[in-house]
């Protein structure tokens, strides 16, 4: 399967504001020497040589991430305004997609906010299949956009058809991928998802506060967490900030790690990143995680932070 990060940010979307902007061109002018403005290949080698977080923005939209199975089946998990620059990119594209399969961790804001943004749901040659685990997905999808919140409603002015389908405890199957669920402690209930296809498995657990129940040894956690190849986990915290923030429905990146070394996962993408902390802060939040992870185990736990526009395939 391949797959996409259209936006990591939580909460609310978070823009690079003017200071940082200018704060990063001073920074680059400052390390900038006259041998390296010399020719464009210089020029490169320098940008090349800059710290990330000042030459690659972390990107500010909330959560989407979009997975395409290896027959071309089109999932998409969470409509955050990470989905707008989806929508942008799929008109972009030469293959036509016609059908969506979009699957909802819970319906909070910065999860759904870009659905009314969504190209696709308007076209009426689309298919949009719409999953979650409640029974009250139908109208936790269609109530968000009405007046006076948005100007147009989704039964009169969205021209694709549309499915709702409540998951059932069953994997659910597509194309050659099955798709798990598990319940995970966020105020309101919020739902992790696992893709498995070809034997390669993507665990997406965003807006979770990590318990001791997470940790427990028993076939549930087993069969959805165990030896998973990537684990996408909600890391918005510094661990000082998860304690004062307990109850809140998020976790730290250093609970994550030791959650992610427990269950032996190979890789492990810091996301749901808190809209406070600058790209600096989460860039040496990065470090922390990768020391702590290296410092606790002898055993290689991959450690990225979900950048907007990360892809890989597995
Ligand atoms: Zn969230
Ligand atoms: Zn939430």
């Amino acid at each position: 399967m391949w797959v996409k990060l259209w936006g990591s940010r939580g909460s609310h979307p978070r823009p690079l504001t003017t200071d940082e902007f200018r704060g990063r061109i001073s920074s680059v002018l400052q390390r900038a020497r006259p041998p390296d403005l010399e020719s464009p290949e210089s020029r490169e080698r320098f940008m090349a040589e800059l710290p990330a977080w000042l030459f690659r923005p972390l990107g500010g939209n909330t959560a989407c991430i979009e997975v395409r199975l290896a027959d071309g089946t089109a999932l998409v998990f969470d409509a955050g305004s990470g989905i707008i620059e989806l929508s942008n990119d799929l008109k972009r594209r030469t293959a036509r997609t016609r059908r969506f399969h979009l699957f909802f961790t819970h319906f909070h804001y910065d999860h759904i906010q870009g659905l009314p943004f969504f190209a696709p749901a308007y076209d009426p040659r689309v298919r949009l299949e719409f999953y979650h685990p409640k029974e009250d997905l139908e109208d936790n999808v269609k109530q968000h956009m009405q007046p006076p919140y948005f100007p147009i409603t989704m039964d009169q002015h969205m021209g694709s058809s549309m499915r709702f389908h409540r998951l059932k405890p069953q994997p659910l199957k597509l194309g050659s991928a099955e798709i798990t669920w598990r319940k995970m402690q966020h105020p309101g209930d919020s739902f992790a998802y696992k893709i498995t296809e070809n034997g390669r498995s993507l665990v997406y657990a965003t807006d979770c506060e990590l318990s001791p129940q997470d940790f427990e040894r028993g076939p549930e956690n087993e069969n959805f967490f165990a030896d998973a190849d990537i684990l996408i986990l909600d890391a918005q915290y510094t661990l000082n900030e998860a304690i004062e923030k307990h109850d809140w429905g998020h976790s730290s990146f250093s609970l994550g790690v030791d959650f992610a070394l427990s269950w032996k996962i190979g890789m492990l993408y810091l996301f749901h990143h808190e809209p406070q902390y600058s790209d600096k802060q989460l860039y040496q939040n990065l470090t922390a995680a990768r020391y702590y992870a290296e410092t606790i185990s002898n055993d290689t736990l991959e450690v990225h932070l979900a950048e907007e526009g990360t892809e890989f395939t597995l």
